[in-house]
Formats: C-alpha cells, sequence, structure tokens
C-alpha cells in the first residue's frame, strides 16, 4: 500500500519543524523551498553589518533531508496549488500529495508604495543582506574621496525606517560598525559625520514590549549615537532621498525598509478571507477553512489567542510546525487530537554590546543579562552545529577585538553599471555607481 505523503511548502522554522517532527515516521515527506537552505533570518542584519558571513546563517536543507529515509528535498518555486486535484504546481511539475504544509513565510510589506518598494533595502533574504552589506562599505568608499560636503553628508546619511526588533537591532549594529570599525578603516574621513537616523510612526521604539523596555532602547540607542525621530512617517523615496510626511526630505543613499511585512504571495493564489497584512485566518487545528487535508502554519496564518493575534515571529512557526507534526501522525494512527496552543516565553531584542531587552515570562531584563540571554536563545534556535560554531567565533571575535571582520565589498562592477543605466542617478554629481 502506498505511504501517506505529506508535502511541505517552505523550509523555514515552521515547515523544517514539520519535516524534523515526521522524520523516522511511517509517512514520507517532500519538502519543496524556493532556496536550497533553511535561512536563520534574525541573524540577516549581522550579515548585513558586517559580523557574520552569510554562510554561517543558512544551512543546507539536503544537509537536514538526507539524514532520513523518510524525508526529501526539492527546489522549485511554488506557483499555485491545486485544491480540488490535491497538488502542488511548481514551475516545473505537478507534486501530488496526500497532506499538504503551506510554510511560505512572509514577505515585505511596502503599502503599496511603488517609491520605497524601487529605492528602499529590505531584509528578509540572504541577498537582501549582502546588497545591504555592500552598499554600506561602497558609500563608506565613496565618501573618503568626495569632496563636496553636501553629497558626502547625504553618502553618510543611513535611514532606517521601522522601530520593531528589526529596525532597533539594525540601527545598534550598524552604529556600532560606523563607531568601533569604521573609525578605524577611514582616517579619510571624520566618522561622526556619519548619521543614523531611525523613524518610527508611533510614539515609542518596540511597540509591542513593555514601556520601560522601549524607553530603555531608546535611550540606548541615543546614547550610540542614532538620531531616534518618533511620531514621524514616510512618504516615499527617491535615488538619493527619503520623503517625511510633514517635514524636509532626509538626503540618503541608504534606506532600510523595516515597517512591515504581509504574508508569501502565494497565499493571494489561495481561496477564502484574508486577515490584515493578506494572513490566512485559519482553524484552531491550525487548517486551511474547509480543507481538512491542509495546514497552514507560521508567518502565513492568523490565529488568536486570548483575544489577540499570534505574532509573526519564529517561535510561532517553530511551535506550529512541531505541533502540525504531531497532528498529522495522531490523524494517521487515529488518536486524540488537540487544537493549538501557543506556550509564549516572551520576546527579546538586542541593541549593542551588553546592551539588550528581554520581556521573559513576564519578567523585564535589559543590559547584560538580557543581552546573554538573548546570545544563549539564538545559538539554541540556530541550525547545524558548524553554523553554530562560526556565530559564536563571530561574537567572540567582535567582543574581543572591537571589529567585524567580513568588510568584504562583493559586488560587480558590470552589475552595478547595469543598475545605474536603469536608474541614473537624480543628482548629476553623484558617481553613477550609487542606484540601488
Ligand atoms: C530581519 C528579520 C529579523 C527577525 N528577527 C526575529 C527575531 O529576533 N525573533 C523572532 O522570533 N522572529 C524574528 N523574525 C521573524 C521570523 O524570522 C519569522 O517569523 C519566521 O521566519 C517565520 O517562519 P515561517 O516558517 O513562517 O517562514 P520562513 O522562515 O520565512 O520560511 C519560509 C520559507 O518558504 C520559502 N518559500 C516562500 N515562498 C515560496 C514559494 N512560492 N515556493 C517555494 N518556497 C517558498 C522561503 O524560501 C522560506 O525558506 C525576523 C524576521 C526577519 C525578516
Amino acid at each position: 500500500m502506498a505511504r501517506h505523503r505529506v508535502v511541505v511548502v517552505g523550509g523555514g522554522f515552521g515547515g523544517l519543524r514539520v519535516a524534523q517532527g515526521l522524520a523516522g515516521s511511517d509517512v514520507d515527506v517532500l519538502l519543496v523551498d524556493r532556496n536550497n537552505y533553511h535561512l536563520f533570518q534574525p541573524l540577516l542584519y549581522q550579515v548585513a553589518t558586517a559580523s557574520q558571513e552569510q554562510e554561517a546563517i543558512a544551512y543546507p536543507l539536503r544537509s537536514i533531508a538526507r539524514r532520513h529515509r523518510n524525508v526529501s528535498f526539492r527546489l522549485a518555486e511554488v506557483e499555485q496549488i491545486d485544491l480540488a486535484n490535491k497538488q502542488v504546481l511548481t514551475d516545473n511539475d505537478a507534486i501530488p500529495y496526500d497532506t499538504l504544509v503551506l510554510a511560505a513565510g512572509s514577505q515585505t510589506n511596502y503599502f503599496q508604495n511603488d517609491s520605497l518598494k524601487q529605492h528602499a533595502y529590505d531584509l528578509k533574504e540572504l541577498q537582501d543582506a549582502v546588497a545591504l552589506r555592500n552598499r554600506i562599505l561602497r558609500v563608506f568608499e565613496q565618501a573618503a574621496h568626495e569632496s563636496d560636503p553636501a553629497l558626502r553628508k547625504a553618502l553618510l546619511t543611513f535611514v532606517i525606517v521601522g522601530g520593531g526588533p528589526t529596525g532597533v537591532e539594525f540601527a545598534g549594529a550598524l552604529a556600532e560598525l560606523v563607531h568601533m570599525v569604521f573609525q578605524e578603516d577611514f582616517p579619510e574621513l571624520e566618522v561622526n559625520e556619519a548619521t543614523i537616523i531611525l523613524i518610527e510612526a508611533v510614539d515609542r521604539l518596540l511597540r509591542f514590549y513593555p514601556e520601560d523596555l522601549s524607553d530603555y532602547a531608546k535611550r540606548r540607542l541615543i546614547g550610540m549615537g542614532v538620531d531616534v525621530r518618533l511620531n514621524t512617517l514616510v512618504a516615499g523615496a527617491t535615488s538619493d532621498s527619503v520623503l517625511i510626511k510633514d517635514g524636509p526630505a532626509i538626503p540618503t543613499y541608504t534606506l532600510l525598509w523595516a515597517a512591515g511585512v504581509k504574508s508569501a504571495d502565494l497565499t493571494d493564489t489561495l481561496p477564502g478571507e484574508r486577515a490584515r497584512g493578506g494572513r490566512i485566518p485559519v482553524t484552531p487545528q491550525l487548517h486551511l477553512p474547509g480543507h481538512e487535508d491542509v495546514y497552514v502554519i507560521g508567518d502565513m496564518t492568523y490565529l488568536e489567542q486570548n483575544g489577540s493575534p499570534l505574532a509573526q515571529v519564529a517561535s510561532v512557526a517553530i511551535q506550529m510546525g512541531r505541533y502540525v507534526a504531531r497532528d498529522i501522525l495522531n490523524t494517521q494512527h487515529g488518536r486524540e487530537r488537540k487544537p493549538f496552543r501557543y506556550n509564549d516565553k516572551g520576546s527579546m531584542a538586542v541593541i549593542g554590546r551588553g546592551a539588550a531587552v528581554a520581556d521573559v515570562f513576564g519578567i523585564n531584563l535589559r543590559g547584560p543579562l538580557a543581552w546573554l540571554a538573548w546570545l544563549g536563545l539564538h545559538i539554541y534556535y540556530h541550525v547545524g552545529f558548524r553554523n553554530r560554531l562560526l556565530v559564536m567565533w563571530n561574537w567572540a571575535w567582535d567582543y574581543l577585538f572591537f571589529n567585524r571582520k567580513v568588510r568584504l565589498l562583493t559586488w560587480s562592477p558590470h552589475e552595478n553599471l547595469d543598475q545605474a543605466m536603469h536608474e541614473p542617478a537624480t543628482n548629476s554629481e553623484v558617481p553613477v555607481s550609487v542606484g540601488k
């Protein structure tokens, strides 16, 4: 008799836990992803700020699949789900399933602002982090021999939009890169000319954290030289500025958009209602409503618990993934099934050396203790022994030597020229190679 076939779309935090939970069981699992690696997104900002090499935060999915006889991997872009015929339609072929798990995650939400989409960097994929690192290094190199003070100032201005964990962590890491490392690297420059601006639409950073932790994060960032602007709305961007609603534009060549996510593209191909951010409201057992053979987990889902929606964070995706693996096996073996319950252990964000905030089990921590907890947790959830060692080695190196060793410009001059031809800089004095 044919074995039950589970197809998991997405090898991120949620999808990987489904595959691991079913490994060694009596069902066959096919993990499908457009990338051949699992990406540890929480450390993307460290790749962008030259602290980690990209290999340290990505892990080959085939390395995971090959350990288990019932788990296999396919590299493919999933374009649509044929629910009636129980098939996953990819850019290459159609894959049949008995049970389907959709764990395709989320994407950056520019809220239909095309100028932001065109000109801002985001941090979602590995290549986004490398592109942003290249830009940071590139503008410093150009500023080092730029004689026009206004242009030099614009090259050395970095704008981050979004005061959530990603914006806060990136702003802190960039401030340390500039003041601890570039200070020595660029003797031609007065590094204090560099400005890091963190913009947030509401009246505090880390708005889902307790208020005292938000205040601490703000104070620490200001102490590190970050210009924190609250209650400020961004209206758009050009190739050389950020447009502020009710305020003057900020000349810059580096804008990071960290102000929102929406459900993955694949969500648009599925039937049914959508919640905020295009998320799919799921049943208490994480099914696509009306489809007992399809689970949806992680950032794609909308599920309320105790009156509020679960956040789009790794721990929710991980717990959902583990739950779904158990639920599939319980269904297969006719065992009792229970609805999904998220066990909220809290949240953390790091600000800089020895500085972090943590809200764990209702206890608010800040400073070195929170920082150590943050380091430990990120190592614990990281995938792969070598990756863990690499990440810890890089942290130790940075901590001991005040250094960031991945300060490599890896862009190709031809690529850059092509980009500049498609999007010429608006200021004729700006060297062509700075177009995004
Ligand atoms: C910069 C950044 C920092 C973050 N920091 C934290 C943090 O500190 N703590 C925390 O808890 N959370 C953090 N998060 C959020 C966390 O990473 C997500 O909540 C988590 O990754 C969601 O897991 P998931 O399994 O739903 O999706 P993901 O982990 O995003 O995985 C989705 C997978 O699906 C694949 N995929 C998508 N579409 C397709 C398709 N059409 N075909 C094939 N494959 C597809 C993708 O390649 C990816 O591998 C951060 C996110 C980002 C971007």
